[in-house]
């Protein structure tokens, strides 16, 4: 028996889920956001976004967290903490149990749980995890004032945050596995141009090693060749993973990866349940797209919930 029930329940509280918060207070809907962590997802650990519309000047992660969050609360968010653990799709009347014990109830559901980074796999890795081995140069970037870190991958992450890494370390190396990044071309661009970074290509990380913190990397290029790279800090930004193990993933024809396919307007294969931001099974993973993708989820939520009354 569910403790509590409400029409629409938002589960993250990302972009996405803050964006479908909004619009769910805001058209006085009875809903509820359930967050397990800080409002605001992974954007807290984006240093500085460029390219969210409506900041000319850009603005800091941190603070377009706190701005949406402002707003969806300015029209009475019915926001917890809570930490859904799993669910029950298969009646009209969906099921959540939260670590604690408790269950909730909804008539629609809007799954906005988000992705978090993906890790290396190698020795040492989580050894020094924290002693040396990051996963977000936001957080941890100054803690290398003057010092030589590397940076592994080639996607927007890795180029943006080696950028921004040498606004502290003296030296940034990026390890690609490839011999082109995947990174836009503006971002490629600052980055070739930056006499701070320099690019180690064609080449994979195998081991981390330091004995109280991060000493040395040994690396394994294509040609079998073996090689170490000293280092105080290395950064591991290589994709994302999805924050789907509360989901049920076969009801919901989850892809290979794991990520949560819908229509162009956030339906999932369930009645009445939505996917909106990074759990989405997509190929782009903006912010302004999350925003967007929580709006129409609320939208097609009212569109549900209108024809089942
Ligand atoms: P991504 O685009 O998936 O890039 C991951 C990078 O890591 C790729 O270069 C990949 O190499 C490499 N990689 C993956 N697994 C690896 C492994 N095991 N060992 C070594 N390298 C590995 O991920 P992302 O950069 O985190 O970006 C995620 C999404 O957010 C993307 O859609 C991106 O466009 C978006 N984003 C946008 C911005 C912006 O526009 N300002 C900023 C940040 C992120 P390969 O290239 O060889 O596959």
């Amino acid at each position: 028996m569910a403790t509590r029930h409400h029409t629409l329940i938002i589960v993250g509280g990302g972009p996405a889920g803050l964006t479908a918060g909004l619009y769910a207070a805001r058209a006085r809907m009875d809903h509820l956001l359930i967050e397990k962590g800080a409002e605001g997802g992974q954007v807290l650990l984006t240093d500085w976004i460029d390219n969210y519309p409506g900041f000319p000047e850009g603005i800091s992660g941190f603070d377009l967290a706190e701005k949406m969050t402002a707003q969806a609360k300015r029209f009475e968010l019915n926001s917890m903490f809570g930490n859904v653990v799993s669910m029950d799709l298969s009646s009209p009347v969906k099921l959540l149990e939260l670590d604690n014990g408790e269950s909730i109830s909804c008539d629609a559901l809007i799954i906005c749980t988000g992705a978090r980074p993906r890790a290396l796999g190698v020795p040492g890795e989580k050894e020094l995890a924290g002693k040396g081995v990051s996963y977000c140069a936001t957080c941890d970037g100054p803690f290398y004032r003057d010092l030589h870190v590397a940076v592994v991958g080639g996607g927007n992450t890795a180029i943006q945050e080696a950028a921004h890494l040498t606004k502290f370390a003296a030296k940034v190396t990026v390890i690609h596995r490839r011999d082109a990044l995947r990174a836009t071309q503006i971002i490629q661009e600052k980055a070739f141009a930056n006499k701070k970074i320099d690019f180690i290509w064609n080449s994979v990380v195998t081991s981390i090693e330091g004995k109280e913190g991060v000493e040395q990397l040994r690396l394994l290029d294509t040609g079998g060749k073996e090689s170490t790279l000293k280092v105080e800090g290395i950064f591991v930004l290589i994709g994302v993973l999805p924050n789907n193990e509360m989901l049920p993933l076969t009801d919901l024809n989850a892809d290979e990866g794991g990520f949560i396919p819908t229509d162009c307007e956030t339906r999932t294969s369930i009645p009445g349940v939505m996917a909106a931001g990074d759990i989405r099974s997509k190929e782009v993973r903006q912010v302004v797209n999350a925003a967007g993708e929580g709006a129409t989820a609320v939208l097609a939520a009212e569109n549900y919930l209108t024809n089942l009354s």
